[in-house]
């Protein structure tokens, strides 16, 4: 049993603690606040090299692993949910279904500036009338024989990172046919594709969701990704992936919760004493501790399954699934912990109260989480 990161992950992480102390932190309350998607530390994110990890290096990636992955969005979370969340579905919606499925043509074309973060791309899954139940996908893409062309119809909803400066690309799934849903990138502007404006939502505010709508929108049809009819069950398989570095989001925002919660409990004094001498305090440091490492162990398993190319579905499940409700857990303690502060816009913990919500619904709700768990434990769920 090993249950150190490699040197080299080590000497990683250390490099994003730094980048996101001193580019992120100072400014994180103030995207917050006023909403705003800050491009030009999300390209210098990308000069770090964040957005290319998992990828081969021909396309301008680094070959590491999903391992290596976590660690940045871990620490990224630390100090900011949003660039993580931006990270994350940069790297695991936008740029992975090209990587995994794409032709090499498609794979030249696009991977580069995704890897080098110059470029951002969407995943367009859920509609508005289709969720958990991706399967009921209605957007529909026809094929016109006469010229060529993929014709996409429809709307999607909730699309991360589908509507900044710098995005590139969507991919959607669309029925192609009876019972087919198949996968179709859209370059960004493409005449037909409407980003909606943006959500006001309960927390993740610096990170970008747009709805989408197709009109008649035209594409090549060789801009289908992987293999026709097999876009949902490509989809699915990126997910796992996508659930670990979620739980690594959520790990990092419990980190956080827990570090500031001891400082603040050794700080605050009611009674004449801190108010960490208080079993009801102390008590809920400790499990928030509990929590920490829990969901560090079942990330970092998932991860390291994933990478030694084992099954990895389940622990990807559990590990988001316990993550994602640990940290509602810790971030409702820690601003419990900080009184009426924790209740102020200006206490870390309170942004972290309502960005955590998101992780029990995104990439799979914490009830298809312990449907795929119940599936594997080989009941008869429907
Ligand atoms: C900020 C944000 C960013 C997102 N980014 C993306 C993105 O980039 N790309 C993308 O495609 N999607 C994205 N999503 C969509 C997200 O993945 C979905 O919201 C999520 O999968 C849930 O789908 P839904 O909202 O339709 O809820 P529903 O599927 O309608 O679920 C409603 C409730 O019913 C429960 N439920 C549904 N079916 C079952 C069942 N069989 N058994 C038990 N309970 C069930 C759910 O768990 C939930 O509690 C994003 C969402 C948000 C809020």
């Amino acid at each position: 049993m090993n249950f150190d990161l490699s040197e080299e992950n080590e000497a990683f992480r250390a490099v994003v603690a730094d980048f996101a102390r001193s580019e992120i932190a100072p400014h994180a309350e103030r995207w917050d606040a006023e909403h705003i998607f800050p491009t030009d530390v999300v390209l210098a994110m990308g000069e770090l090299g964040l957005f290319g990890l998992p990828f081969p290096e021909e396309y301008g990636g680094s070959g590491a692993g999903l391992t290596t992955l976590c660690v940045a969005i871990e620490e990224l979370a630390k100090v900011d949910a949003s660039m993580a969340i931006t990270l994350e579905a940069g790297v695991s919606l936008g740029a992975s279904p090209i990587a995994h499925f794409g032709t090499e043509e498609q794979k030249q074309r696009w991977l580069p500036d995704l890897c080098a973060g110059k470029a951002l791309g969407g995943f367009g899954l859920t509609e508005p009338d289709a969720g958990s139940d991706a399967g009921g996908t209605r957007t529909r893409a026809d094929l016109d024989e006469t010229t060529g062309e993929w014709v996409l119809n429809g709307e999607k909803a909730f699309i991360t990172n589908s509507g900044t400066d710098i995005t590139s690309l969507v991919t959607f799934t669309a029925r192609t046919g009876p019972g087919e849903i198949s996968a179709i990138i859209v370059p960004s502007g493409t005449p037909g594709l409407e980003v909606q404006s943006p959500y006001r939502k309960m927390g993740w505010h610096a990170s970008d969701t747009h709805g989408l709508t197709l009109t008649d929108c035209r594409v090549p049809e060789e801009n289908l990704l992987g293999e026709r009819g097999r876009g949902f069950a490509q989809f699915l398989s990126i997910l796992d992936e996508g659930r670990v570095a979620i739980a690594a989001l959520a790990l990092g925002t419990i980190e956080t919760c827990l570090a500031e919660s001891v400082r603040y409990a050794n700080e605050r004094r009611s009674f004449g004493r801190p108010i960490g001498s208080y079993q009801g305090v102390a008590f809920q440091c400790a499990d928030m501790a509990v929590m920490a490492d829990n969901a560090r162990l079942l990330t970092y398993r998932a991860a390291w399954l994933r990478d030694q190319g084992r099954p990895f579905k389940q622990e990807a499940a559990k590990a988001k699934l316990y993550t994602s409700e640990a940290a509602v857990s810790a971030t409702r303690t820690a601003t419990q912990i900080f009184g009426g502060y924790g209740f102020m816009d200006e206490t870390p913990v309170s942004r972290m109260y309502r960005d955590s919500k998101i992780l029990e619904i995104g990439e799979g709700t914490s009830e298809i989480q312990r449907l795929i768990i119940g599936r594997g434990l080989g009941l008869p769920l429907e």
